[in-house]
Formats: C-alpha cells, structure tokens, sequence
C-alpha cells in the first residue's frame, strides 16, 4: 500500500513537473500557462498528447522535435524528475499531511524559479509574490515553529487560546522572516550597487527571499541568507581564478611569455570577468531554500 501511494505521488510530481515546464518557459515571455496548447517552438507543431508524457516522451523522441528534430532542452526531463523526487521526499518525510502538501509547493515554487533564474536572470512575480502569499497562509496551518514561537509566547503571556496564539506566532514568525529576509538582500545589493557601480541584485532576489522566508520562518531565513552568500561568493572567485589560469596558458602558448609574465597580463582580463560576473543569487538562494526546507 505505502508503495502504490509512493508510486501515485511521485507520478503526480512528474505532472507537476511537466506543467512547472511549460510555467518556466511562458510566464517569462508573459504568456499564458493555460492556453494554448503546448506546441514547438521551432516550428509551431502543436504536441500531442502522447508525446507529452512527462519523462516517457522525451526519452522515446530522444530530446528532438517529432515533427522539425529541432533538439528539446534536457531541462525539460530534468525538471520533471526534480519535481517527482521533491513531492516524494516530502511525502515520506511528512506523509499524507497538510505539511507535505506546503512543503511539495514550496519545492514546486523554488525549482521553476531556480529554472527561470538559471535560463533568463528573471525571477517573475508570478511565482515570487504568488509564492509569498502562499507561504504567508501556510504559516496559519503548518507552523513553521521558529524563534519567535518558541520564545514570544511565555514572554508576552497571550490570554488567548494556546491553539490559536500558536498560529497566530507561527503567522507573525513568517511575516518577520519575510521582512527581514527581503530587508537585508535589499539592503546587500544597495550597498554592492554603491561599491561596484553595478547592480548585483535585483528586486526578483528580494522578493523571493521574502518567499522563502514565509515559508521557513526567522531561523532558517537567516541560515539560507548565509549559505547562499558563501556559495554565491565561491562561485564568483572559482569563476575569476578559472578566467585567469586559462588566459595566462592562452598568453604562454600564444606569446611565449614567461609564466610570471603571462601572470600579471591575464590579470585584467581576470578583473574584468570579476566585473561582468554578475552573482545567479536566486538559483542559489533557491537551492539553499530546498536545504532548509523543514
Ligand atoms: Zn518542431
């Protein structure tokens, strides 16, 4: 029986999946996730519905349009089976629960926003400030049970009913994780806008930051914000030191300078890959949300 639901769940997640697909490549370019039909972008050949089998149909056209082969991205599949394991895993952790459901939404909600970060540097209001009202409602049914709720109750002494007060903190716990989250990415990409020139960041981080944080309460907010800091900042030094090694072979080969030479020429091209670098903060905010979902 606990196989046969597992089962159900997971194929309900590729479905998922596969419409999270279709969101991530439409609410970008504003157009509607409900009509038309799906059809190929290359040569407009609307799918049918057998070669729209989540999973299935892209491994039987071997990623090519039906019609025009035109190659269909590896997202697709990917996305799908992402989708499948996140609504699994939260069944498994949470098992048939309100909590499973809040936690396989948020799962849904980051992946097609890590996907849309990843491919267009967007990150739509339609799933960021969606997302956040969610969160927001969810907190009044699934506590998200932090700081503030551990802590407010015996200190202010509500006389209201435990039940409800209970609700009432979780509430208030992740409406301060959404402001305090939102408030200190704003805050970073003010500040990184002054000292660079350019803007690091944009609005899109912020909300979803207030996303997330609706959805994991204070504590966690707080943790996502520095775990997604540390990896977005490797990634942007492993990105400059990538830069300068594969110059100064290129100068070594090409001008036959001498290593410590080579060094200091491919310097500037290294400073210039760290200017343009512009940090993919939501996929990492994003992925770092997936760790901390409780
Ligand atoms: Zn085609």
């Amino acid at each position: 029986m606990e196989t046969v639901i597992s089962a159900g769940i997971f194929v309900l997640g590729l479905l998922f999946g596969s419409f999270l697909n279709v969101c991530i490549y439409r609410i970008p370019r504003g157009l509607s996730v409900v009509h038309p039909g799906s059809a190929c972008p290359k040569c407009g050949k609307a799918i049918q519905f057998y070669d729209n089998i989540p999973v299935l149909s892209w491994l039987i056209l071997r990623g090519k349009c039906r019609n025009c082969s035109t190659p269909i991205t590896p997202r697709y599949l990917i996305v799908e089976l992402l989708t499948g394991c996140v609504f699994l895993v939260c069944y498994w952790h949470f098992g048939l629960s309100l909590a499973t459901l809040k936690c396989a939404i948020f799962g849904f909600l980051l992946l097609g926003l890590i996907f849309t970060d990843a491919e267009t540097r967007l990150l739509p209001d339609k799933m960021t400030l969606s997302g956040l009202v969610i969160g927001l409602i969810f907190s009044w049914f699934v506590p998200v049970n932090d700081l503030l709720s551990a802590l407010l109750p015996g200190v202010l002494q509500v006389p209201v009913s435990l039940h409800f007060s209970y609700r009432l903190y979780s509430f208030l716990d992740a409406t301060l994780a959404a402001v305090i989250g939102a408030s200190f990415l704003y805050g970073a990409g003010a500040i990184y806008l002054r000292a660079r020139g350019v803007q690091g960041m944009g609005f899109g981080d912020v909300k979803l930051m207030a996303m997330i944080g609706s959805f994991v309460g204070l504590r966690l907010t707080i943790l996502t914000i520095f775990a997604a800091s540390l990896a977005g900042s490797a990634f942007g030094l492993s990105t400059v030191l990538a830069v300068w090694v594969k110059r100064t072979a290129r100068r070594k080969r090409a001008f036959h300078e001498t290593s410590a030479v080579a060094r200091k020429r491919a310097w500037p091209s290294a400073m210039i890959a760290l200017r343009r670098y512009q940090m993919p903060f939501g996929v990492f905010l994003g992925t770092m949300g997936l760790g901390a979902r409780d």
